[in-house]
């Protein structure tokens, strides 16, 4: 007998943790851009898991990596040498540009690294004194779960009830590079850790001149700035990384997220010489990072980055979406449109309708997406996404929202 969705989900209300509120589509499958629920319904996938599913669902040459990878050795800790994480961090520092890699699993840790490679370097490298380092985010900010990401975070959902919060953080408003040089010009700042396009915040896209002024700043104050492209990187706003757009090099970048194709959680830190080297061996860790199984998928994953012009498509889609919703949508229910490549967002105008209930009716028309905030729905497929799917599932968006 085939178990019913609603089955699934009375199972999962009684003994998981109600840490999430989902949109109630029962998922059995997915396939490229597609999922399917375990009734058979076939949907297009707007959230991409969060973007780690850049590259579609099941894609056969990192199914394959997996797979090979998984026979032959999966999990070793780095308290001996595998024979992958070498290949893989040559791969990765190749291809971004830095020196070093830091391997850890998910996006939290990889940022929880960072800020302690930024603190550490401040007490080494900047002479700051003992434990008086300070770190500065920016308002709106989403790193994650751990009591050093909720303790950065302005959002009482994500902070409420969890104190008492990490000393030495501070915040600034996004997209302003006035407020980000008053709080620079404070020697005991160590580092600057920030999203080029906010993502949680609801697809929060700075004005073109920001990631350059931050790339000026922190040089000029003697500032690590730290750039999270946990859901912003690897083609999802269109370049390869959203800090291309500009042309920077952040001192720290950070990636999660696809790196593991979505298949397996796999995140970095990267940096030169100069900063990743202030930790010394015995000083950082993570029992999983670095782990061949991992390593390999995210080797795999690179590959299809690279060589299947993910970046570009991502491009050219986005301008597409955005054009269409834009010429198409009715103005007076959603107030905005906004996003790069395929890292998208409307704003639903609250008098007409809100974003849950909106997501809801996408889901009976087969396509699922998320809200972020009350009145913000996120638009980000599989980066593989073509031009026949891209129409079919803009035209279940358009209907939606012009029936309001
Ligand atoms: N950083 C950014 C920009 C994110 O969007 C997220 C997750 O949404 C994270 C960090 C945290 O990643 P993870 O959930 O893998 O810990």
């Amino acid at each position: 007998r085939l178990i019913s969705s609603k089955e699934v989900i009375e199972k999962e209300d009684k003994y998981a943790a109600h840490n999430y509120h989902p949109i109630p589509a029962v998922l059995s499958k997915g396939k490229g851009v597609f999922v399917w629920d375990v009734e058979g319904k076939r949907y297009f996938d707007y959230l991409s898991g969060y973007s780690a599913n850049n590259f579609g669902h099941c894609h056969p040459k990192i199914l394959e990596a997996l797979e090979k990878q998984s026979k032959i050795l999966h999990h070793t800790s780095r308290a001996f040498f595998n024979d992958v994480l070498g290949e893989y961090s040559e791969k990765v520092t190749k291809l971004f540009g830095y020196d070093k890699l830091l391997p850890m699993n998910t996006g939290v840790e990889a940022d929880d690294t960072a800020c302690k490679l930024a603190r550490k370097w401040g007490y080494k490298k900047k002479n700051i004194p003992k434990n008086q380092a300070k770190l500065i985010f920016c308002s709106e900010n989403f790193w994650g779960r751990s009591l050093a990401a909720v303790s950065a975070s302005t959002d009482p959902d994500s902070f409420e009830g969890y104190g008492p919060f990490m000393p030495g953080f501070s915040c600034v408003p996004y997209n302003d590079l006035k407020a980000l040089e008053t709080a620079l010009c404070d020697p005991l700042v160590c580092g600057f850790m920030v999203e080029p396009i906010q993502g949680e915040a609801g697809i929060k896209v700075p004005d073109e001149g920001y990631l350059k002024g931050i790339r000026e700043l922190c040089t000029k104050y003697n500032v690590l700035w730290i750039a999270d492209e946990i859901q912003t990187g690897l083609g999802r706003t269109g370049k390869r990384l959203a800090v291309d757009y500009e042309d920077v090099k952040p001192d720290i970048l950070v990636l999660g997220k696809a790196l593991g194709g979505g298949v397996y959680p796999v995140s970095a830190a990267l940096a030169d010489d100069s900063v990743m080297l202030v930790i010394e061996p015995g000083t950082h860790g993570s029992t999983f990072g670095g782990n061949p199984l991992g390593c390999r998928v995210a080797i795999a994953s690179l590959d299809v980055l690279e060589k299947e012009g993910i970046s570009e498509n991502a491009y050219k889609m986005g301008e597409i979406m955005r054009k269409e919703l834009s010429s198409r949508i009715n103005k007076k229910v959603v107030c905005e449109i906004r996003g790069k490549g395929l890292l998208n967002a409307i704003v639903m105008n609250r008098n007409y309708a809100e974003a849950w209930d909106v997501c809801l009716q996408l889901k009976e028309k087969g396509l699922l997406a998320k809200p972020t905030h009350d009145d913000i729905i996120r638009f980000a497929p599989p980066l593989i996404i073509n031009e026949q799917e891209l129409s079919e599932s803009l035209e279940i968006i358009v209907n939606t929202i012009n029936s309001i």
